[in-house]
C-alpha cells in the first residue's frame, strides 16, 4: 500500500522542447509506481489512492527531491551544456489546500540545494477550480519565491482568466486533446490559436502536451506555439536514461 516506504515509487522525466529548433529546454517529473506483483500502476490510478490514504505528501516530497537531483545533474553536465534547464512537478489539489504546502516546498528545494527559479509547479485546470484562499496563498508564496505556476490540461476545465491572473499563473499547458486535432480539424486549430493569443496577451509561457506527429508539431509551430512535449520528441524516461535521451535531442 505504501509505495514510498517500500521503494516502489520512481520518478521519470519527459523532456520539453522548444519548437523553433526542437532543442530540449525543460523536464517534467512524472511519478511511476512499479509494483512487484501488480506491475506498473499509472499515476492516474495511484495518485487518487495516495490522496485517499494520506500518502500524497510523502509522494510529493519524494518527487520534489528527485526533481531537484535531476535538474541539478542536467545543469551541471558539461556534455549536455543545458545550464538553464528547468523542471516541473505536478501537484494535486489535496496538497495545495494544505496550509504548510508552500513553505515545505520551499524548504525542500533549499534542502536539496536547488533554486526556486529552476522549478515549475503544475496544477490541473480542473483542480484549480474552486480552490479557496489557502491554495491561493500557497500559489502566491511560491510565485513570490520564484517558482513558475503552470496550469496543466488547459482548455479542459472551467477556469476564469481572472482567477489565473490572481493565482499568479505564468504558464499554460495546452491539453493533448487540442493537440490531437490541431493539424486536422479547423475548429480545434482555431481553439488553439485563441489559447495562444490569450497566453501572448497575458504574457504567459505555453507548452503543448501530447505531440505525437510531425504534422501536429508543424501546425503548432505555424500558430506560434513556443514549446511542446510528447512521444514525437521523447517519452518520460527513468533518470538512468535521462542524459542520453537529452544528448540525442541535442544532436538532432
Ligand atoms: P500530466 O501532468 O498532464 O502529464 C502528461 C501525461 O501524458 C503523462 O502521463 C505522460 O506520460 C503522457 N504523455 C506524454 N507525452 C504523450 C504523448 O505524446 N501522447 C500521449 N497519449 N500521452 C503522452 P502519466 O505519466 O501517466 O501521468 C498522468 C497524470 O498523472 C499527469 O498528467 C498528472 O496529472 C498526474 N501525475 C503524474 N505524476 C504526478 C505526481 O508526481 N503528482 C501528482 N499529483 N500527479 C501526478
Ligand atoms: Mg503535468
Ligand atoms: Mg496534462
Amino acid at each position: 500500500q505504501n509505495a514510498v516506504q517500500f521503494r516502489q515509487l520512481e520518478v521519470w522525466f519527459q523532456p520539453v522542447v522548444r519548437l523553433s529548433d526542437d532543442q530540449p529546454i525543460a523536464l517534467e517529473a512524472l511519478a511511476r509506481w512499479r509494483h512487484p506483483t501488480l506491475g506498473d500502476i499509472a499515476p492516474g490510478r495511484f495518485i487518487p489512492l495516495a490522496e485517499a490514504h494520506g500518502q500524497i505528501q510523502a509522494v510529493g516530497a519524494f518527487v520534489v527531491a528527485a526533481a531537484a537531483d535531476a535538474v541539478k545533474s542536467v545543469r551541471t553536465s558539461t556534455a549536455l551544456a543545458m545550464r538553464s534547464v528547468t523542471v516541473s512537478v505536478n501537484v494535486s489539489s489535496h496538497e495545495l489546500i494544505d496550509e504548510g504546502f508552500a513553505t515545505r516546498f520551499i524548504d525542500r528545494m533549499a534542502a536539496a540545494d536547488a533554486r526556486p527559479q529552476w522549478f515549475a509547479l503544475e496544477v490541473t485546470e480542473a483542480s484549480l477550480h474552486g480552490v479557496g484562499s489557502i491554495a491561493h496563498r500557497n500559489l502566491v508564496t511560491l510565485a513570490d519565491a520564484g517558482v513558475t505556476i503552470a496550469v496543466d490540461d488547459f482548455g479542459t476545465g472551467t477556469s476564469s482568466l481572472e482567477r489565473l491572473v490572481e493565482h499568479r499563473v505564468g504558464r499554460l499547458k495546452i491539453d493533448r486533446r487540442f493537440v490531437a486535432g490541431v493539424a486536422t480539424d479547423e475548429r480545434t486549430r482555431r481553439l488553439v490559436a485563441a489559447m495562444l493569443a490569450i497566453a501572448s496577451d497575458l504574457k504567459l509561457e505555453v507548452v503543448a502536451e501530447g505531440v505525437e506527429q510531425q504534422e501536429q508539431a508543424a501546425a503548432l509551430r505555424e500558430l506560434g506555439c513556443a514549446a511542446a512535449q510528447g512521444y514525437l520528441f521523447a517519452p518520460a524516461v527513468p533518470t538512468t536514461e535521462l542524459v542520453s535521451v537529452l544528448a540525442d535531442l541535442r544532436r538532432a
